[in-house]
């Protein structure tokens, strides 16, 4: 058993080490934005049969997959529309998304019913170990069936025999994981998305409808329509908006600055980050997250000090601050509406919101 910690130094060597133990058919432990897991080649019977014997009886339960993107994924599932806004919204990120599986893995990986479990941990390191080792590797927590949630490679280790212990081949120890639950599982085969385990994420997240706007104006409304049926007294809000550079993330901004009743001009903060202005019931930020650098500076920014009830966020460039919306939105009572805006055609968008 090896154990390496990740520093700024040794990264290739980590990569170019677990590829070799998962190309031999080893188990690997490996951090995750959740918790650590137990990873083998999802595509080795060999490999699958020692994962099975270190985590013990399972009842036929069956067990997740990790790939690094979703053009990964379709080689292993079929993704149908449900799935795809699902992967659009939130993955990388702590969500399962379960889809009728091609029968490529391991068949004790799928459920009875021939669906399969697959997840892309928003963990760089381990994302890019599966893109070298092209292939997908199981996801399932490092313990024993049933055990404690390991968020520390003692949590992990505690609960294994020396005989167990000596199955794994490598440990990539990042140190003690923050405690966030497992990744949230969901259903898709049937078409209205199903939740079969509760992680951060939650079920009003992963509703979402789909409008096709042919004009700026049109998008402004809908922003406009949107704050109105989304706001509530005593609440904070969030406008969580993803989309490429000129998708239309601004005029939604600009609608919901108009429902919210503010009569200056809503224009684009990118230059400063954040522009504020009030309204009535409180204050509406409009942030741009574009050249924040890190979430920390995000956090800096004092944005944990905006989500406060009465007052309205929209954020631009979610992407590159959901971990610090995470940390806020873990918080009961505040409502985030996801919305992603695509570019369709010079003046058509499709745009999904939740
Ligand atoms: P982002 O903030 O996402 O980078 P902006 O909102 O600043 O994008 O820019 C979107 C651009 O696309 C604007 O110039 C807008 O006039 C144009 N546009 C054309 N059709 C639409 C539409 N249906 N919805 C939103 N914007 C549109
Ligand atoms: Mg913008």
């Amino acid at each position: 058993m090896k154990i390496i910690k990740p520093s700024r130094k040794n990264k290739k060597l980590i990569i170019k080490t677990a590829v070799e133990k998962l190309r031999q058919g080893g188990l690997i432990v490996y951090p995750t934005e959740t918790c650590y897991g137990f990873g083998v080649d999802g595509l080795n019977s060999e490999a699958v049969d020692r994962l099975l014997k270190i985590k013990g009886f399972r009842k036929g339960k069956p067990i997740l997959i990790a790939v690094a993107d979703k053009k990964m994924a379709r080689k292993y599932v079929k993704i149908n529309k449900t799935a795809e806004n699902l992967y659009q919204n939130f993955l990388p990120g702590p969500l399962t998304v379960v889809s009728q599986s091609l029968h490529k893995t391991d068949p004790r990986l799928e459920s009875k019913k021939g669906t399969l479990g697959i997840r892309i941990p928003d963990y760089p390191l381990v994302l890019e170990i599966i893109k070298k080792f092209n292939r997908p590797i199981t996801s399932t927590s490092a313990n024993t069936s049933g055990g404690n949630i390991p968020y520390s490679i003692k949590d992990a280790l505690s609960q294994l025999s020396e005989k167990k212990k000596k199955m794994i081949d490598l440990i990539i120890d990042a140190g003690r994981l923050p405690r966030r639950p497992p990744s949230s599982v969901v259903e898709t085969t049937p078409h209205e998305p199903i939740l079969l385990r509760q992680g951060e994420i939650d079920f009003s997240q992963l509703k979402t409808k789909t409008v096709i706007t042919n004009s700026p104006e049109e998008t402004i409304n809908l922003g406009q329509e949107l704050v109105k049926k989304r706001l509530k007294k005593n609440q904070p809000l969030i406008f969580a908006l993803q989309g490429e550079l000129g998708a239309g993330k601004t005029q939604l901004a600009k609608g919901i600055g108009l429902g919210l009743g503010i009569k200056q001009t809503i224009t684009s903060p990118t230059f400063v980050i954040i522009k504020e202005y009030p309204f009535s019931q409180g204050t509406f930020f409009h942030l741009d997250a574009w050249r924040v650098e890190s979430e920390e500076e995000l956090l800096k920014l004092g944005i944990e000090k905006m989500v406060q009830n009465n007052n309205v966020l929209a954020i631009e460039w979610i992407q590159k601050s959901r971990k610090s919306l995470e940390k806020i939105i873990g918080r009961k009572n505040t409502t985030v509406v996801y919305i992603s805006v695509e570019h369709l055609s010079e003046n058509s968008r499709r745009i999904k919101f939740t």
